[in-house]
């Protein structure tokens, strides 16, 4: 029990940064969040932290970032030592602060009667402050050791990646095939669930620590990765797993569909004033989204703000239900039904349905409706599905545009085909665990090494990888471990 506030959490109810109000936040790209958050309030939320003696949210963080350590420091206003603890384990608290979903949560010991502490808003509010006061400056290392290292792919495992490995001395350069620095956190999750002047931020950061960035470099292909390796003592292979999941049905080929995230990154593009070739748009259409996921989400809410006539998700799945069941107890992660972000906008959810075939009712070419079953599944043990039952062959819904996010099968290998770098079955970059690949002293971080997953674990990733890749360029490294591998196997 926490000597400083022993009853806080008597005291105050959970209070977490609200969202801004739907009918609104749907005519802008601006965050979906509210902008400012009160000191008073955010420091009572810190209270609410009983300090357990085994911090179970720490386990459910994938970085281990020391929560109670920082929701106390909070509740006693010291904002800055928070930051500290913060930064200790995550290199960009504000990526997590704004769009993580906060596995920590439902791990947190209050979450096992009573609501849990607002952990992801107190860190939003650390690093909000930390920024705003002038907090966040370079760190660039006091001493160079002279070996250099490359890094491809400039997402979160890529940034969190460079910066420690800079930190340890080491000379970086990211490449980056796309124009601008960031992955996934600047072409893909819409502008209006993170802004893209907080990437922007931080690549100054980075480069003002004496990391060097080059865009617009496909490696494998407008640069062999065997260049990289004779210029570079290492190489960090952090490049994502986005390689989409097709749709193989009937009518694939018809105009209007298109992927999810061939759509979200022109929005990306359109909202940074950039070019875009064959723009997409949604106004006044009917839109179909592939895909009950997070990344189906954002393409509702994106289909929305640009004036869809009508948006229906479509989950293949059963939905889930309302509560834990027995076999899913406390802390782990509730598999329940959660109304997305972009549902409480609009839109309508199916589930349950499988999509059997693309229609063209007027015979022009493109897309008008999505043919579709009702069904019921059996599941096995592991929640695979087995067996389906069709209770309704004959649905027809109307979609003048499909956007299909139904996930993404790996890394795109294409560029390295001949490199002589294996592959799981599950299409991500084979490695040890040293996180080595099959080349030596070629690395691998990220959605590339796990497959996609969020944006906690790619800088737990980038973190990981530096601290092998320093390992194996100086036999040792005093980078800090991450909870997850909290010894990596050094150069052995
Ligand atoms: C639409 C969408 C929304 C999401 N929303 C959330 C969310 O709200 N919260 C959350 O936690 N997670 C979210 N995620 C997941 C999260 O974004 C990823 O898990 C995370 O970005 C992975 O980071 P990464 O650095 O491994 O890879 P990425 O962010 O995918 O970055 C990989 C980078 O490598 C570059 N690259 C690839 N090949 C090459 C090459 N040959 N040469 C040079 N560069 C190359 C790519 O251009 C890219 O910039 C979302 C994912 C998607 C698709
Ligand atoms: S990074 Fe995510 S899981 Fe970790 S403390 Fe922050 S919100 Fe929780």
């Amino acid at each position: 029990m926490s000597e400083n506030h022993p009853d806080g959490f008597l005291k105050h109810p959970r209070e977490a940064i609200a969202y801004r109000d739907p009918a609104a936040r749907i005519g802008d790209y601006k965050e979906v969040y509210q902008e400012t958050w009160e000191e008073k309030r955010l420091a009572a939320q810190g209270a609410r932290c009983m300090d357990c003696g085994v911090p179970t949210c720490m386990g459910g963080c994938p970085i281990g970032n020391i929560i109670p350590e920082w929701n106390d420091l909070v509740s006693r206003n010291q904002w800055l030592e928070a930051l500290e603890r913060l930064h200790a384990t995550n290199n960009f608290p504000e990526f997590t602060g704004y769009t993580c979903p906060a596995p920590c949560e439902p791990a947190c010991t209050l979450a096992y009667n009573d609501s849990p502490v607002a952990i992801k808003s107190i860190e939003r509010a650390i690093v909000d402050r930390g920024w705003d006061e002038g907090w966040i400056v370079p760190e660039p290392p006091a001493r160079r050791t002279g070996r250099k290292v490359a890094v491809v792919g400039s997402g979160p495992a890529g940034l969190a990646a460079a910066q420690q490995l800079n930190r340890a001395g080491h000379e970086v350069t990211v490449f980056e095939r796309d124009d601008e620095i960031g992955g996934l956190m600047t072409y893909g999750i819409p502008d209006f669930k993170f802004a893209k002047f907080r990437v922007a931020r931080r690549v100054d950061q980075l480069s003002r620590e004496g990391v060097a960035f080059r865009t617009n470099v496909e490696v494998g292909r407008t640069m062999p990765l065997q260049t990289l390796r004779d210029e570079f003592d290492a190489v960090c292979l952090a490049i994502g797993a986005q390689q989409p999941r097709d749709v193989p049905m009937p009518g694939r080929d018809m105009g209007g569909i298109v992927f999810a995230m061939d759509y979200l990154v022109k929005e990306n593009r359109r909202q940074a004033g950039k070019e875009i070739s064959d723009p997409v748009s949604a106004k006044g259409r009917n839109v179909v989204v592939l895909g009950g996921g997070d990344t189906g989400a954002d393409c509702v809410a994106t289909a929305h703000r640009q004036g869809a006539k009508q948006v229906v998700q479509i989950s293949i799945n059963t939905k889930a239900p309302p509560e834990r069941n027995s076999g899913n107890p406390w802390p782990e992660w509730p598999l329940i039904y959660r109304k997305t972000y972009a549902q409480e906008e609009g839109g309508e959810e199916e589930f349950s349905l499988d999509t059997v075939a693309f229609l063209d009712t007027d015979g022009d070419g493109d897309v008008n409706a999505v043919g579709a079953e009702r069904v019921e599944w059996t599941y096995d043990r592991n929640g695979r599905r087995v067996e389906k039952k069709v209770l309704d062959a004959e649905l027809k819904i109307p979609a003048d545009l499909v956007l299909v996010a139904i996930g993404f099968r790996g890394a795109q290998m294409g560029p390295f085909a001949n490199s002589g770098l294996e592959v799981t079955p599950r299409g991500t970059i084979k490695t040890d665990a040293r996180m080595m690949t099959s080349l030596p002293g070629v690395f691998a971080a990220g959605d590339a090494n796990m497959g996609q997953s969020i944006v906690v674990w790619a800088i737990g990733e980038g973190r990981d990888a530096a601290r092998c890749i320093d390992g194996y360029l100086m036999g040792a490294s005093k980078l800090p471990a991450s909870l997850r591998t909290p010894n990596p196997p050094l150069n052995v």
